[in-house]
């Protein structure tokens, strides 16, 4: 028995002292507060990475760590979920600062302590540094971007070789003299046609390759469909014998957004209507709102998209037109998503498609 009882403190002492250990010991950071929120320990890790000593630190509010990153409202979900007598903890990830102002990415988990009778006594939080593990998902990104600019860069070439070698052949020819008088009209139009069709290659290919950085303004939805509708319907070719409707929700107020890129993406939505219905049909455009967002509606009566084509549409390069360049919706879609929004397709196969495009809209 004597020998029992005298065991039994050292186990604990060993067990204490491993705990301890493994605290000092951790390569993550390692903190412990009281129940005011004041550091009571932390681990030499946690001085490594944020490069303070220990007695600057002991006895102070971890909230001398925040960046510029830290919302007021991400402390409000983690207060929520540390004082939440079921669930007890808060895990996520948020920017602290070091002492020398660097930024440091940080998975952070942080559990509050109870005693007996379920009274927070402290909090205990863990955190891994995710600067090496963010850094290598920045490289990943850029390694897809590579591969995206050489599909991209091949895309490019295959467009431009044949509207180039017509200009090559229509100067060589128009450089001999050898042609008559009415030829030469026709070598002309030639010339312009594929140089403007060069131009709006390139210019697509730069509003899809541009990433876009916003101009946020507040900008009347309605009034910026209606000019692009004007400027569909001035050009005859692409109307020809279409109807258009229009229905504008009268309630829109303005709301946030990039009124050159917005425009943008209606504009190529409008043309792919069009397109497919090939100078008949209706063309139908709506504008309204849903609780949380702001929508235009564009829907057209031509052929639809087969359900083996749906999946496909909004991906760069893909095209099923002659002369396409499949980049109308994937500069759309960006576009859109870069504003918090998304692009929504129904379509019924000889029954037309309709695009929707969804963007935020904060009421008030
Ligand atoms: P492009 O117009 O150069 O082909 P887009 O990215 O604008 O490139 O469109 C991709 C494809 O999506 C089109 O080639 C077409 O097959 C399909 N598509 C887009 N809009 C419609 C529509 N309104 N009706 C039927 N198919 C459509």
């Amino acid at each position: 028995m004597a020998t029992m009882k005298a065991q039994k403190p050292d186990l604990e002492r060993i067990r204490e002292m491993s705990l301890y250990e493994a605290f000092r010991s951790s390569n993550d950071v390692m903190f412990y507060c009281d129940q005011d929120s004041n550091i009571i320990e932390v681990n030499p890790a946690f001085l490594r990475l944020y490069g303070y000593r220990r007695e600057e630190v002991i006895g102070r509010n971890p909230r001398f760590l925040r960046s510029d990153h830290s919302t007021a409202e991400l402390y409000k979900r983690m207060w929520e979920g540390m004082l939440d007598p079921v669930r007890g903890f808060w895990r996520g990830q948020i920017i602290n600062k070091a002492k020398d102002g660097r930024e440091i990415p940080m998975l952070l988990s942080i559990t509050s302590i109870r005693d007996v009778d379920g009274r927070v006594v402290g909090f205990m939080a863990i955190g891994m540094d995710m600067t090496e593990s963010l850094s290598l998902k920045t490289r990943v990104a850029q390694s897809e971007a590579l591969a995206n600019i050489g599909e991209m860069a091949a895309v490019v070439a295959h467009e431009i070789r044949n509207p180039l070698g017509s200009v090559v052949i229509a100067a060589n020819q128009l450089a001999s003299d050898t042609l008559s008088a009415g030829e030469k009209g026709m070598v002309m139009k030639l010339l312009r046609s594929e140089s403007k069709r060069l131009s709006d290659v390139l210019a697509g290919f730069l509003a899809y390759a541009r990433p876009p950085s916003l101009r946020l303004a507040r900008v009347d939805l309605n009034a910026l469909v209606t000019e692009v509708l004007a400027i569909a319907q001035s050009n005859r070719e692409l109307i020809r014998h279409t109807r258009v409707s229009v229905s504008l929700n009268p309630g829109l107020r303005p709301c946030p957004m990039d009124s050159e890129q917005i425009r943008q993406v209606v504009w190529n939505i409008v043309v792919n209507a069009l397109q497919a219905m090939d100078g008949y049909g209706k063309l139908t455009v709506t504008t309204g709102r849903e609780p949380g967002w702001v929508f235009f509606r564009v829907r057209d009566t031509g052929p639809g998209i087969s359900e083996a084509v749906l999946p496909e549409i909004l991906k760069p390069f893909f095209t099923t037109k002659r002369q396409g360049t499949g980049l109308g919706l994937a500069t759309a879609d960006r576009i859109v998503k870069a504003h918090g929004g998304v692009i929504g397709v129904e379509s019924r196969p000889a029954d037309g498609a309709a695009f929707t495009v969804r963007l935020p809209w904060a009421e008030g």
